[in-house]
């Protein structure tokens, strides 16, 4: 199982890889999770990459492909895996498939007026980077971590006017990604958001059981 998964920020791809992979037995690779423990370990690659990682531009392809071929080639990736964050570009696509065959894209489509509520009501720890939510998962104390008592802060990318920009980005670098995708006839299941009874998000445990049954041969919403 082979797997692609797109999606704007705040769209919860990384939630539903990460439960996706013992449902499935196969990794959950993050480009942006390697680039940054790259940059962290202060290898020479980190350090070429690291102003392109802390101001949010894309790394060089020729660099994120060979990291990834690398990690691709690893022996936990021979029965498949969920990409997050790769391909990016279209060069980054055509060098993908020299590598590996892809069976399956996700595709996650969100409201921009829902991801813009959930990312500008994100709290962050300043001190443990725990993850807090205003509305859905509020501290126990306002402002303070439960996990530390570390200040919580709202990220300067998770302001609603930036969150609209991010998401401006994405749409542009997401498309012909996509388009590549369906030209070369590799199944591309949409996922379209839809809240649930009360009007909130359908929890992830729902919304990866649909996606597993997405991958077995219906489509479905989220
Ligand atoms: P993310 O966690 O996906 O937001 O990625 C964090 C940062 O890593 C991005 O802002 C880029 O600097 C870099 N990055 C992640 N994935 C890629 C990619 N496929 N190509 C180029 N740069 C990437």
């Amino acid at each position: 199982m082979r797997l692609v998964i797109f999606g704007p920020p705040g769209s919860g791809k990384g939630t539903y890889a990460s439960r996706l992979v013992p449902r499935l037995g196969v990794p959950h690779i993050s480009t942006g999770d390697i680039l940054r423990d790259e940059v962290k370990s202060g290898s020479e690659l980190g350090k070429s990459i690291s102003s392109y990682v802390s101001s949010g531009k894309l790394v060089p392809d020729e660099v994120v492909n060979r990291v990834m071929e690398k990690r691709l080639s690893q022996e936990d990736c021979r029965r498949g895996f969920i990409l997050d964050g790769y391909p990016r570009t279209l060069q980054q696509a055509y060098f993908l498939e020299g590598v590996s065959k892809i069976d399956f894209v996700i595709n996650l489509n969100v409201p921009d007026e829902v991801i813009v509520r959930r990312l500008s009501s994100r709290l962050v720890c300043r001190k443990c980077g725990a993850i807090y939510n205003k509305i859905t998962l509020p501290p126990k104390v306002d402002g303070v971590c439960d996990k530390c008592g570390g200040e919580l802060y709202q990220r300067d990318d998770d302001k609603p006017e930036v969150v609209r920009e991010r998401i401006r980005v994405y749409k542009n670098e997401a498309a012909p990604l996509l388009e590549h995708y369906r030209k070369a006839g590799v199944t591309v299941i949409d996922f379209f958001y839809e809240p649930d009874e009360a009007g909130g998000d359908v929890s992830p445990d729902t919304v990866v059981d649909r996606i597993i049954k997405a991958l077995k041969g219906s489509s479905c919403c989220f």
